[in-house]
């Protein structure tokens, strides 16, 4: 059985490739990853805490580049489908359900890049 949590695309400049591509966002309870669909760079975050807590509890501070987005998700807690915050940092993932306050935080745990491929040296 595939649990169904989070799953969502947010449009950016991938930090791997440089391009304007999308990112693809899934999040279980086991884990959450962010892959690049142009260059197959992916990042995996590992959860650590779930917990009902205020809004920005586990708002990432000082990092460079924090996705704020909103996206419906399940509530595994109040079992709400509705509007779940979605805070995506530097080494930090987090989910919000707005309608309980339950959240989901993951730390930032390894990546890779799908895709490899084979630069032509020339010359
Ligand atoms: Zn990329
Ligand atoms: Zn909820």
């Amino acid at each position: 059985m595939v649990e169904r949590f989070i799953f969502t695309k947010y449009r950016t400049s991938c930090y791997h490739c440089h391009e304007d591509a999308d990112q693809v966002i899934k999040a279980v309870s086991s884990q959450a990853q962010v892959a690049c669909a142009n260059c197959g760079a992916t990042r995996i975050f590992v959860p650590r805490v779930e917990d009902v807590s205020a809004a920005g509890t586990y708002t990432p501070i000082s990092c460079y580049d924090i996705w704020d987005l909103e996206t419906v998700a399940p509530c595994k807690n109040c079992g709400v489908e509705g509007l779940h915050d979605l805070i995506v940092g530097c080494n930090q993932f987090t989910t919000r359900c707005r309608n309980c306050g339950y959240t989901h935080f993951y730390k930032f745990n390894l990546e890779y890049v799908a895709q490899c491929p084979i630069e032509e040296k020339k010359g």
